[in-house]
């Protein structure tokens, strides 16, 4: 129960209004020690409400505190995170009278300076973008008490390390640091070590597990039949809303095309794609308007979308610990969902790092079809191709659809060997390199649109936001400038004051 924590009553209201029945197991642990002013390291499961398990304690303290200076700071890896981050400040602080505003980059500076400079509470930051208002003296740090350092290994990864080093060295010593991360590589716990005085340290759930109520499999596919095998997957299996990740932007691109010219409401999210694209890809993913939001790794972590059904690895990713932050969009909150990966025959050593993270193999929900089966079949049939899931070949009644069959174990076992086969343990390779097809380094290009900050009490429902992946430092077509009628309805709202 919430209120074991003596959180004020509107605060525990706001919890009781976001159908929070009782805190998560990382709110358990890291709500006490955060409550008592402490420094926290905390390792929790993607999507175990890490977000209110600090948002909570740190508006509990701000109530008691003058308003009008700036006295939390919440670093974020990317926009989507910035952004969700605060619309939750704006859920649970609702009737505080605090205010918070989320600062990134590719977006106007103005509204966001005009939020800093009035002393917005709670301030919601990616570290580029905050570096540029504090270079222009647009953030007054001097009665900071608070900072959360949030998705800290993303952080890491996305080479932030001296921009968050140089904003730590500019903020007040005495103050409160919690940092919370999917994962603890030692270059995180040097950061806790250097900046942090004894903090608590809290870790629930083995990091790099996904949650268990998700259902994964993975079908052997090769590269130019993945689409058709997709488009037969989601018109057999029961699948609501699918987030469906590529490798590369422009395979993004092409297989949305292609879902959308096969009658399917798909939608496309990548660091090429204008802001405005961006927000409407997403908020139409959220709103149901679109099934299938197609998207690169920059979705991957962080992003909170409530009900997807399945998530579909169109491509493998390039780093074995993405697979668990891209699975993780599914399963949200203890929901149930699934996962499946189509892997080519190329796959092996990317599909066998991932299983050894996991610690356990995927099942093969489809056989590799007989060679000599398939020639025979057809002349045109390529010879390596791989049967359609089970329940497609099968051909059954909708009525007789089942949940997706099982390759049995010990066939499953054979196939999996004769599509990849397994390298001799000298030659099993390394697990390969961190470096990633799209780049999602934070850059600070030209204002382009005004942010608004995010009023923590809304006077109106709250439009659902949709997330703007930080832009990267590349060259790419500038977007058409907004109207006002792409905009939503708050995007030329000042900072409010409720
Ligand atoms: P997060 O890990 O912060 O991204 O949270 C994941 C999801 O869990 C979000 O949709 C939250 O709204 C939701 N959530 C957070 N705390 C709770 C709770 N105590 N009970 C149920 N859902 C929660």
């Amino acid at each position: 129960m919430f209120t074991q924590f003596k959180f004020d009553q509107i605060l525990l209201d706001n919890v009781k209004r976001q159908g929070y029945e009782k805190p998560t197991p990382i709110q358990t642990a890291s709500m006490p020690p955060a409550l008592e002013g402490r420094d926290l390291v905390a390792t929790a499961e993607t999507g175990s409400g890490k977000t209110a398990a600090f948002l909570l304690p740190i508006m509990q303290k701000l109530m008691a505190e003058p308003r009008g200076r700036t006295r939390a700071l919440i670093l974020c890896p990317t926009r989507e995170i910035a952004l969700q981050t605060n619309e939750e400040a704006g859920k649970l602080g609702r009737g505080t009278g605090l205010r918070s505003v989320s600062v990134y980059g590719g977006v106007g500076f103005e509204p966001q300076t005009k939020a800093l400079r009035t002393g917005a509470e709670i301030v919601v930051a990616t570290p580029g973008r905050l570096l540029d208002h504090m270079g222009r003296g647009n953030v007054n740090f001097r009665d900071l008490s608070v900072l959360i350092l949030d998705e800290a290994d993303r952080m890491l990864d996305m080479g932030f390390m001296p921009d968050i080093k140089r904003i730590l060295s500019s903020l007040p010593q005495n103050r409160q640091t919690m940092l919370f991360s999917a994962t603890m590589p030692s270059e995180i716990l040097s950061l806790s070590n250097r900046f942090m005085k004894n903090p608590t340290r809290v870790s629930v759930g083995r990091p790099s597990t996904p949650p268990k109520t998700i259902d994964q499999a993975v079908y052997a596919a090769e590269q130019h039949e993945k689409t058709s095998l997709l488009l037969e997957l989601i018109r057999t299996e029961d699948m609501d809303s699918i987030l469906v990740f590529t490798r590369t932007k422009h395979r993004a691109d092409r297989l949305a095309k292609q879902l959308s010219h096969a009658g399917l409401r798909a939608a496309c999210i990548h660091g090429d794609r204008s802001q405005n694209q961006r927000e409407e890809a997403l908020d139409g993913f959220k709103r149901g308007r679109y099934r299938i939001l197609v998207a690169t790794d920059i979705a991957a972590r962080g992003l909170d979308i409530q009900g997807v059904t399945h998530v579909i690895n169109y491509d493998l990713p390039a780093v074995p610990e993405d697979y668990i932050h891209r699975i993780g969009r599914t399963a949200r909150a203890g929901a149930s969902g699934k996962a499946i990966s189509l892997a080519t025959r190329e796959d092996g050593e990317a599909l066998r790092d991932i299983e050894m993270t996991l610690g356990c193999d995927l099942p093969l929900s489809n056989a590799a079809r007989p060679r000599t089966a398939a020639r025979a079949e057809s002349r045109t049939a390529r010879p390596e191709s791989y049967a359609r899931p089970a329940a497609v070949s099968a051909q059954r009644t909708p009525q007789q659809r089942g949940p997706q069959q099982r390759v049995p174990q010990q066939r499953a076992q054979q196939q999996r060997a004769a599509i990849w086969p397994d390298p001799k343990p000298a030659s099993r390779p390394e697990p390969r390199s961190t470096s990633r097809p799209e780049p999602v380094r934070a850059s600070r290009p030209e204002p382009r649109r005004a942010s608004r900050p995010e009023p923590v009490r809304a006077s109106r429902p709250q439009p659902r936001r949709a997330s703007r992946p930080e832009p990267r430092r590349d060259s790419r077509p500038a977007p058409r400038s907004p109207s006002r009628d792409d905009l939503p309805e708050y995007s030329n709202v000042g900072i409010q004051i409720h």
